[in-house]
């Protein structure tokens, strides 16, 4: 396993963490002052904006983009609903290819009805493929906690997510893989071969670490910081680079009442020091 020590430029900050306290430019110093060598920017920071100037600036700071996050949901209630998100998801990865990002991230949404939903996404995601693929920019479908079932996402495991992309790319990886972030994923009691199966399919996009809190007020917003919770960090890192992986471990903490009111230059020391003593 890699000694994150000397790999902190393998380390990427996905800006959520910050709790979008600063514009743009400022957060991308920021991450880069701190040592860090990836930054994950969200679309409410870039559109609209001179996605260009934004492109050069994290490029001149020497920082690499290492997701863009994230889908519109996918499912619809009616069929023009569901047409509107595949046009707005196509405008977004060509925003993420702009801004130099080689993986969009999918949080696929989710409806009353979750096998309608199911089949929404896998239609959905067939249908941006070739979009992608034109792009240069690969789709990471990010399976979330099962909690988050009945709006934010039907695909809720790791081998759910590995199913859809083999039906779509029954011959091997193209353009789909998949986003392994720690907090949706540590309580899976198959976790560990659905990584090894992942890495053999060399679909591992992305890997996201923060930590669930033993008592967690709120499933969405109430992150934690590495070391403060129950995941197996280490052992969930060791089964990605084993299973082959080699890109950045970003952290990615939602913490309404507490890290975000942390200054930036708090939060990111801390990062830095967690991701070295206990990731
Ligand atoms: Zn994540």
């Amino acid at each position: 396993m890699r000694n994150l020590a000397d790999h902190l430029n393998m380390c990427s900050v996905n800006t959520a963490t910050l709790g979008f306290q600063a514009p743009i430019a400022e957060v991308i110093e920021a991450v880069a002052r701190h040592g860090f060598g990836g930054i994950a920017p969200w679309r409410r920071e870039i559109e609209g904006q001179d996605v260009s100037g934004i492109a050069k600036k994290i490029r001149d700071a020497g920082l690499k983009v290492t997701g863009f996050c994230r889908s519109t949901y996918i499912p619809g209630a009616t069929r023009d609903a569901f047409l509107a998100s595949i046009d707005d998801n196509k405008r977004a990865i060509s925003t993420a290819a702009k801004l130099g990002s080689d993986v969009f991230v999918l949080v696929v949404g989710s409806l009353k009805d979750i096998a309608a939903a199911r089949r929404m996404v896998v239609e959905g995601l067939g249908l941006l493929l070739d979009h992608a693929a034109s792009e240069g920019v690969k789709l990471a479908l990010e399976p979330l906690h099962p909690v988050y079932a009945a709006d934010r996402s039907c695909i809720t495991t790791t081998a759910q997510a590995l199913d859809i992309c083999d039906q779509l790319e029954p011959s091997g990886m193209k353009q789909l893989g998949v986003l392994l972030d720690v907090y949706h994923i540590w309580w899976d009691p198959d976790v560990q071969r659905q990584i090894k199966r992942a890495g053999q399919g060399s679909r591992i996009l992305g890997f996201h670490v923060n930590d669930w809190l033993l008592e967690t007020k709120d499933p969405l917003n109430d992150r934690g910081m590495m070391g403060d919770g129950v995941i197996d960090l280490q052992g969930l890192r060791r089964a990605v680079e084993q299973a082959g992986y080699r890109g950045f471990v970003e952290v990615e903490i939602f913490s309404q009442a507490d890290w975000w009111k942390r200054s930036m230059n708090e939060t990111l020391e801390t990062v830095r020091a967690r991701m070295v003593s206990v990731t």
